[in-house]
């Protein structure tokens, strides 16, 4: 602190630090490589990037361009060749395999393709899992408020493999925000929805997103769906380009 105010003075020191702490996840210099040999594929080549609290991004790209893995790398699931990630200030590579798990579970909400919901268990005790899982300090109100949000209300105890692959997904966005997550990460949430449904689930992210100033980094193939967001990703063969002045004409296939 020190070092800054004297450079900057104590008022603008405070500004810094504001916009320092809005920064949810900072992306430096980010390369995968699998395998090694002739089976060696970079997967991800020299990728940087930031985003604030409370932004909707998109990773869009061809098919085998990377996206997935880059959304793996964020979510903590795989590690990467080199290069770092920066959740919440912390540098995520430097933490053992207890301490990845527990902060994905507190830190992190996914949303896959397939919803994922254990089939046996109702609506409202697939929103409970995560608390129980990471031990946080959410309640079943505030299970049933988001499930509320999302429109479900009258579906909470119903069995999961009752619900249609609309109100699924529902779910798994409920699912997503318990924890009170710095970041959702949703990998082609509207992938196995049609049309109409997508722009529904679209619509609803983009509420929640404002709605709670929940930042969301999603990879989908639906750019049309989503207008205008705050920032666009393209990955094309591991490289990371960003548009954010053109993000609604970019159409991906
Ligand atoms: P996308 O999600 O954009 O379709 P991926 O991130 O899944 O792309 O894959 C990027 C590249 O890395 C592809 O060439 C893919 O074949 C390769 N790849 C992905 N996962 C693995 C893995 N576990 N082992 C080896 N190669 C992989
Ligand atoms: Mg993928």
């Amino acid at each position: 602190m020190h070092h800054y105010t004297h450079r900057i003075g104590q008022q603008n020191y405070y500004l810094w630090r504001r916009w320092e702490l809005a920064k949810v996840l900072e992306v430096n210099h980010l390369t995968k490589i699998y395998g090694d040999g002739d089976n060696k594929v970079k997967a991800l080549d020299d990728v940087s990037f930031s985003i604030e609290r409370g932004q909707v991004v998109l990773i869009v790209g061809g098919s085998g361009s990377g996206k997935s893995t880059l959304l793996n790398m964020i979510g903590l699931l795989d590690s990467p060749t080199n290069g770092e990630i920066f959740i919440d200030e912390i540098n995520t590579t430097t933490l053992n395999d207890n301490q990845i798990s527990s902060f994905r579970n507190k830190k992190l909400g996914f949303i896959f393709q397939f919803s994922n919901l254990l089939a046996d268990l109702s609506v409202l005790e697939n929103i409970l899992l995560p608390i129980q899982i990471a031990g946080t300090q959410s309640t079943e109100k505030e299970a049933r408020d988001l499930l509320k949000a999302v429109g479900l209300e009258d579906q909470i105890q119903k069995r999961a493999n009752k619900i249609s692959g609309g109100q699924a997904q529902r779910v798994a966005i409920a699912r997503g925000l318990i924890n009170k997550p710095s970041i959702v990460l949703a990998d082609e949430p509207t992938g196995n929805l049609d049309s109409v449904t997508s722009q529904l689930i679209v619509d609803l992210m983009k509420s929640m997103a404002k709605k709670l100033n929940q930042t969301f980094v999603i990879v989908t193939h639906d750019r049309q769906h989503f207008g205008d967001v705050d920032k666009v990703i393209t990955i094309k063969d591991g490289k990371a380009f960003q548009d954010e002045e053109h993000s609604t004409m970019e159409i991906t296939v």
